[in-house]
């Protein structure tokens, strides 16, 4: 088991082998897990931008990145994805692996929680303004006062604030919400904290060419992959 996002795929794949060294297990009875929380994010992001390489950095975002959008899409089966990745199987035509990762296997989507993607739009360009930049202990504080609105009745969370970190994880990996650093005199020093990053909106259009606000209302799948780690110390 891994506690924090790793920061490549690579070290992700090393890790899953480790995992069964010794070739003896019969497929899916060892079972390697990542639980990452928006907390150990931001603490390998800041990390990153204590680099003071600027094309270093660049690459080491680039592999964050990378695993940030595997673990976050569970649309798509993990093994295939990584292959994919390291280009193992360049012709793509492998079958995913039905059962064994928790993205095939149901298991993440068994946590998801259902939200109201208009809504959440709305909450986002009414209060994520460059005039007035959200540390991300603020953009938290933001998505819980307004649960009500965001999820759906019987997916509002209760005590654990689990849920809105795997909410805003999930729209760091969609690019729906940036994190950047307000302040660039400080990077590539070990001084950053998470109050020196603030959480922005793209303002490019996507690939489809459509803006941010007619991106969420016209996106047809309102689950967001809010897995349910163990982390109830998921506090920042
Ligand atoms: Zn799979």
């Amino acid at each position: 088991m891994h506690e924090g996002l790793l920061p490549s795929l690579y070290e992700l794949l090393q890790e899953m082998g480790r995992v069964n060294r010794k070739m003896t297990a019969t497929p899916g009875s060892c079972s390697y897990e990542v639980h990452i929380s928006f907390s150990s994010y931001l603490s390998l992001y800041k990390r990153i931008m204590t680099n003071n390489n600027g094309e270093e950095m660049k690459r080491l975002l680039t592999e964050m990145d990378a695993v940030l959008r595997l673990l976050m899409n569970w649309k798509k089966c993990y093994h295939y994805t990584i292959e994919k990745y390291f280009k193992v199987n360049p012709s793509a035509n492998k079958p995913d692996c039905g059962s064994v990762c928790s993205a095939c296997n149901g298991e993440v989507k068994k946590y998801t929680g259902l939200l109201y993607q208009p809504q959440l739009m709305s909450v986002l360009a009414t209060n994520v303004k460059s005039s007035n930049p959200l540390t991300p202990a603020a953009f938290m504080k933001l998505l819980k006062a307004n649960k009500i609105n965001i999820f759906h009745a019987d997916h509002i969370p209760k005590t654990s604030t689990v849920r809105y970190h795997m909410l805003a994880r999930q729209m760091v990996a969609n690019d729906i919400i940036h994190l950047e650093m307000i302040n660039n005199s400080k990077v590539g020093t070990n001084k950053i904290t998470n109050n020196d990053f603030h959480i922005t909106l793209p303002n490019t259009k996507y690939a489809d060419g459509l803006s941010f606000s007619a991106y969420m209302i016209s996106s047809s799948d309102n689950y967001m992959t809010t897995i349910e780690n163990n982390a109830g110390q998921d506090v920042i």
